[in-house]
């Protein structure tokens, strides 16, 4: 076995950790779920708000056409006492008409109670849409903040270990690092392999006697027959 091989199973379990702690970082929370759920929010606000406006608008015009038939009706009624219409069926007409128009009026402030009561109410549901969005903020900027702190740590746990892995890769000769780093690129992060009751530890794979005499023997890089990955065996280790 190579004389390095110990550093290269340090650095092998250095990297896995890197690895994890990288994978960690890609999968924290970054609060998409609670972002999309605030743009709910908003949107829900913004609609009951423009559907306030239209019945406000809706309110304003009622109460034009109060005051415009209220305007009719001091009319007539200044007519009716003026003493300029003297046909007693002249008179009863316009006495009629003007009893018709009250009744017209009560029903118009019936809808214009109607209208109020339904402002009253989307108010209400503004308020819940406002408390609702400023919850969702709030829930989201705890996750953010969470998110930020847990994200520093591990960038500064990975920071710690790249440069323990710049102090062992001192160690370690440039062309056997080279092998390495090419292996572990080409296996999916793994270059190194344990000898484990004599099999490969990753692949399970029974090392050969010819494989395990050149182990004992050789002061080089030798690899699984299988996987290809470099063996290291903890019994041979100095
Ligand atoms: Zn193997």
């Amino acid at each position: 076995m190579h004389s390095q091989m110990g550093l290269l199973r340090e650095l092998q379990s250095l990297d896995l950790y890197i690895d994890r702690l990288r994978q960690e970082v890609a999968e924290l929370d970054r609060g998409e779920r609670l972002r999309a759920k605030i743009e709910r929010s908003r949107q829900r606000l913004e609609d009951v708000k423009a559907r306030y406006q239209e019945i406000h608008a809706e309110a304003i015009d009622q109460e034009l056409r109060l005051q415009a038939f209220d305007e009719r009706l001091r009319r007539a009624e200044a007519d009716l006492y003026s003493g300029r219409i003297t046909n007693p069926r002249e008179l009863q007409l316009l006495q009629r008409e003007i009893e018709q128009a009250k009744q017209s009026r009560e029903e118009m402030e019936v809808e214009m109670l109607r209208i109020w009561e339904r402002m009253e109410t989307m108010k209400n549901d503004i308020d819940e849409a406002e408390r609702d969005l400023e919850y969702a903020e709030r829930v989201y900027q705890a996750q953010m903040e969470e998110f930020h702190q847990r994200k520093a740590a591990l960038e500064a746990e990975i920071e710690f270990h790249l440069k323990e892995r710049a102090k062992l890769t001192e160690q370690i000769d440039p062309n056997v690092l080279a092998r390495y780093e090419q292996l572990r690129q080409r296996l999916g992060g793994t270059a190194v392999a344990v000898v484990e009751q004599k099999a490969c530890s990753v692949c399970h794979t029974l090392l050969t006697p010819y494989i395990l005499k050149r182990l004992q023997n050789e002061d080089a890089l030798i690899t699984c027959e299988s996987c290809g990955r470099l063996l290291y065996d903890p019994t041979l280790a100095q």
